[in-house]
C-alpha cells in the first residue's frame, strides 16, 4: 500500500482568502481579506502544501465560463506571490449543485486529485473554511477542522452540528492554531 507523506492545509477560497464579493466572475473582483497572504507564507515555511479547495457553481450556472474561472485563479495566484506566498495548487468544481458530480464540497473529489497530484497524508491535513461545506469536507477525509468567522463564517457558525477543531476570527488566526496543533502531534 503507498503511503502518503505531505501534510496539506485545504483552504476554501471566497470568503476565507479574498472577501465573497458574490460570484466572482473577474479579477477585478478580488480583495483580499488582511492577512491572509503572510498566513499562506507563514504555512509554506513549516512544510504544508498549500491547497485552494473551491465551488465555482457560478460556471454550472452560466454565469461566467471556465476561462474567466481560471483568470481569477490565476490573478489571485500573482496577488500572492507578490507577497511570498505559494500556492501548491487551486482544484475548482465548476458544476452546477443539481449535477451530483463527485467534486462539488463536501465530496472529496478535488482532494482525492490534489493528495495523489502532491503526496498528502488526509490524516495530517487541515481543512479551513467559512461554510459548513467545508467542515464537512474536513470530516470526510478525517482531517482537522478549521471555520473562519470571516466570509459567511458567523452565518455558517449556527448551522453547524458539531463543533469543529477551531473557530478562528480569520485566516491568519486559523493559521496560528494549525501551527500550534500540528506541533502537538
Ligand atoms: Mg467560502
Ligand atoms: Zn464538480
Amino acid at each position: 500500500m503507498k503511503m502518503y507523506r505531505n501534510p496539506a492545509v485545504f483552504l476554501d477560497r471566497d470568503g476565507t482568502i479574498n472577501e465573497d464579493t458574490g460570484y466572482i466572475d473577474s479579477p477585478e473582483r478580488l480583495a483580499l481579506i488582511d492577512g491572509a497572504a503572510s498566513a499562506i507564507k507563514k504555512l509554506n515555511s513549516k512544510g504544508f502544501k498549500v491547497i485552494i479547495i473551491t465551488n465555482q457553481s457560478g460556471v454550472g450556472r452560466g454565469y461566467f465560463s471556465e476561462e474567466a474561472a481560471d483568470a481569477v485563479n490565476k490573478k489571485l495566484e500573482e496577488i500572492l506571490k507578490k507577497q511570498g506566498a505559494h500556492l501548491d495548487g487551486i482544484y475548482y468544481c465548476p458544476h452546477h449543485p443539481d449535477d451530483n458530480c463527485e467534486c462539488r464540497k463536501p465530496k472529496i473529489g478535488l482532494l482525492e486529485k490534489a493528495k495523489k497530484d502532491l503526496d498528502i497524508d488526509f490524516k495530517k491535513s487541515y481543512v479551513v473554511g467559512d461554510k459548513v461545506s467545508d467542515v464537512e469536507l474536513a470530516h470526510n477525509i478525517g482531517g482537522k477542522d478549521i471555520l473562519v468567522l470571516t466570509g459567511e463564517g458567523m452565518k455558517h457558525k449556527k448551522m453547524l452540528k458539531s463543533q469543529p477543531s477551531y473557530i478562528a476570527d480569520d485566516l491568519k488566526d486559523a493559521v496560528e492554531w494549525i501551527i500550534k496543533d500540528s506541533l502537538k502531534s
